[in-house]
């Protein structure tokens, strides 16, 4: 295979992450090159569940989910309508008294942060959502948190990058990373400045980082239009997605603009291992009915898995990776590339331009994985 194409950059991996890579460095002017082992958008951002949503683990995660959220906010009326985008809002149920103590305080943390947020009691919740079983506290609802559809976002900002001169190729492996170039099969190709936004499979071209793929399974209904009007997520999700050594499932359900349900989600390190696992995946949807008993009622029309690339300190890496000359990456977003593809892009191309980003860099960078101890990585 023959690339003659001189890039400035090259960016491995069209998914959203990637795309988004490709779009910030092509509207400043750099000729890219973005290569993807399958097709484009065909690996989690395909098997992800497109809720844009501020969140609130770290003061460094909400700092960079905020941010995106604003650029999505931007971004949003220049999205062909294929994207569905929904400024549906999010609301953090509470199951009891406890848990509506705990929604004063996320609010607290939001308000900081600008983010608007809105304390539900529980007749309000109902009158909101009349779906969830009598018997919760109220919740938290986040008007500004979204949902869209992940993979027709990242070709929406390929085709932008495409129309500024990026070029793509697909089913293109990359084999190795070198200073300034990628091989691939006998060949190399040479640029500046090169991104590692190879998702979950980044740490095999960089095996330094500490990326580990996080097993999710989703399911979809057929079609309820108006069964619920906003991503529902339980309280309790921050606290199973935060453990990273066991498997957990919360409620997590979201209207798609075809009137099915999505219904998440799930946590399990099995190492590469897709298939559906059939207690993960009845304990999920268990969770679902807890929370939304006529879920029981509906048909599951699909179920599938995809892998999230988790790093141990729950933030992803987005820098310079100083031990290969011209290399950056942009990967570890976890359960949040969706929401964050935006933010990194634009950390990333400042970083790249040798610009003062928005966000504070350090905390993103992946140079703090050689300095944490051994037994962190
Ligand atoms: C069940 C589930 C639910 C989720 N829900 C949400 C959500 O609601 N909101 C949210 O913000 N995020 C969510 N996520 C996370 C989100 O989907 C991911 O963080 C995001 O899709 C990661 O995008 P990416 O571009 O980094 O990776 P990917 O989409 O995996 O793209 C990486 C690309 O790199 C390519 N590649 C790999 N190796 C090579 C190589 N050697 N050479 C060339 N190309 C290569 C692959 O083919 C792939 O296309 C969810 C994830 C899962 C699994």
């Amino acid at each position: 295979m023959t690339i003659a194409t001189r890039s400035d950059a090259i960016v491995i991996g069209a998914g959203i992450v990637g795309a988004a890579c490709a779009r910030a460095l092509a509207r400043e002017g750099l000729r890219v090159l973005v290569l993807d082992a399958g097709f484009a958008a065909g690996g989690t951002t395909a098997a992800g569940m497109g809720h844009l949503v501020a969140m609130d683990d770290s003061a460094e995660q909400l700092a960079l989910t905020a941010h995106s959220l604003s650029l999505w906010q931007s971004l949003r009326h220049s999205l062909p309508a294929s994207v569905e985008y929904d400024a549906c809002g999010t609301i953090w149920v509470a199951e009891d008294g406890e848990q509506l103590e705990a929604v004063a305080e996320k609010r607290r943390v939001y308000e900081e942060h600008a983010i608007a947020s809105e304390v539900l009691d529980a007749r309000r919740l109902y009158a909101l959502e009349p779906n969830l079983r009598s018997g919760l506290a109220g919740g938290l609802l986040v008007p500004a948190d979204s949902v869209i559809y992940p993979p027709r976002a990242a070709l929406a900002l390929l085709a932008d990058a495409q129309t500024h001169g990026a070029v793509l190729r697909e089913q293109c492996r990359v084999d190795d990373i070198v200073d300034h170039g990628v091989r691939i099969g006998g060949e190399t190709l040479h640029a500046n400045v090169i991104v590692n936004a190879a998702g979950a499979e980044s740490g095999r071209l960089t095996p330094e980082l500490p990326i580990v793929p996080r097993k999710g399974h989703l399911a979809i209904t057929d079609r309820h239009p108006g069964f619920c009007r906003h991503q529902l997520v339980e309280l309790g999700y921050l606290a199973s997605a935060h453990v990273l050594s066991t498997e957990s499932v919360a409620f997590n359900v979201q209207p798609r603009a075809t009137g099915q349900v999505l219904i998440g989600s799930s946590r399990e390190l099995v190492g590469w291992d897709a298939a559906t696992n059939r207690g993960v995946l009845g304990q999920m949807l268990e969770r679902a009915v807890e929370f939304m008993p006529m879920l029981a009622r509906m048909s599951i029309v699909r179920t599938w898995t995809g892998f999230r690339a988790a790093t141990p300190d729950k933030l992803p890496l987005i820098g310079r990776w100083l031990p290969i000359q011209g290399l950056y990456v942009a990967t570890g977003h976890e359960g949040l590339g969706i929401t964050t593809s935006l933010g990194t892009a634009s950390l990333l191309a400042d970083l790249v331009l040798g610009r003062t980003p928005v966000l504070d860099a350090a905390a993103y960078s992946p140079m703090r994985v050689l300095a944490a101890p051994a037994a962190a990585r």
